[in-house]
């Protein structure tokens, strides 16, 4: 059965945008955009456009590629001690000559949408209730919630071990509380035998990268299958799941598009209202 993460994004932005109507917040997010790849700026233009559909005042602000790592520290301090900006994000990835995680540092903790910062990995790590999640893992966990797929006691694979997905995810779900308590295995390129790891998973989790690299033979029957991947492939986008071969024996399966992604663009609302 496929999971809709388009259907539960729209009811999520229709939440958000009541409560922001209810509440008197006046959350106000600042995007950051350095240089001009094109995925990042269709990012950027969706993150946008959804914040408006729910009342999120949103700023672009548009860099030059060359911009230097001074200069660019500069603007996210500006935004820090603006008080009309109540979140930061800068679209990654940035140019090479940028030191990615100084940026990451630079942030304000309490600006900090994606949940990037240290500190707020930190509270992540050791269990604060008050931790900003990042919106990707954020996603998958509200995905699984919604659809009523327990993850106490299950064997749950996660492939990658990105800081922004496959390591929060991994770290979430092994925690002691609800859509935590899962034995978590998490794999990546130099696991051996990845197909003998991914078919004891209950839950497989694909966060690498590699158009349709998850394959039958990768898959037990039975099991649910989320596939955060967003790749190109002759000019379409598909998921790291090789979804025809696999979809007939899952019990669910996030498709991509309308899977993973449009909740993580809700979970990133969601997160600039905690933050207001
Ligand atoms: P990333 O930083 O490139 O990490 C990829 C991970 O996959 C790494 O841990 C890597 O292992 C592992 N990997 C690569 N080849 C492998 C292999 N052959 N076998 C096992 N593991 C392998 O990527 P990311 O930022 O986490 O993103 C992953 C995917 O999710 C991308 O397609 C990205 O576009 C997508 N994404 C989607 C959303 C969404 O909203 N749906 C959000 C964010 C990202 P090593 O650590 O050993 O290199």
């Amino acid at each position: 059965m496929d999971i809709d993460g388009k259907k539960l994004a729209a009811t999520f932005r229709a939440n958000l945008r009541e409560k922001i109507a209810n509440s008197g917040l006046k959350p106000a997010i600042a995007f950051v955009l350095v240089g001009e790849d094109p995925p990042s700026q269709s990012y950027v233009r969706m993150k946008g456009k959804a914040c408006a559909e729910v009342g999120i005042l949103s700023l672009k602000i548009e860099l030059p590629e060359k911009i230097s790592e001074a200069e660019l520290l500069n603007v996210i301090h500006k935004l820090n001690i603006d008080p009309k900006v109540t979140g930061i994000l800068v679209q990654m990835p940035l140019p090479k000559h940028i030191n990615e995680q100084k940026i990451i540092l630079a942030i304000e903790p309490s600006k900090d949408v994606d949940g990037f910062h240290p500190t707020n990995v930190g509270k992540l790590i050791t269990g604060d209730p008050k931790a900003i999640v990042p919106c990707t893992p954020l996603a998958v966990i509200k995905l699984l919630q919604a659809n009523k797929i327990e993850t106490e006691g299950k064997h749950v694979v996660v492939i990658g071990r990105s800081n922004i997905v496959g390591r929060p995810l991994a770290n979430l779900l092994s925690q002691k509380k609800e859509y935590g308590n899962a034995t978590v295995t998490l794999a990546h390129s130099h696991t051996k035998d990845l197909a003998s790891i991914t078919k004891q998973a209950d839950i497989l989790i694909a966060a690498i990268g590699k158009p349709h690299f998850i394959t039958k033979q990768h898959v037990k029957m039975g099991a649910v299958v989320i596939d955060v991947g967003i790749n190109r492939l002759d000019g379409k986008i598909v998921g790291d799941v090789n979804y025809n071969q696999v979809a007939s024996q899952c019990s669910f399966i996030t498709p991509v598009p309308g899977g993973v992604g449009p909740m993580t663009i809700a979970m990133l609302l969601e997160n600039t209202i905690l933050l207001s």
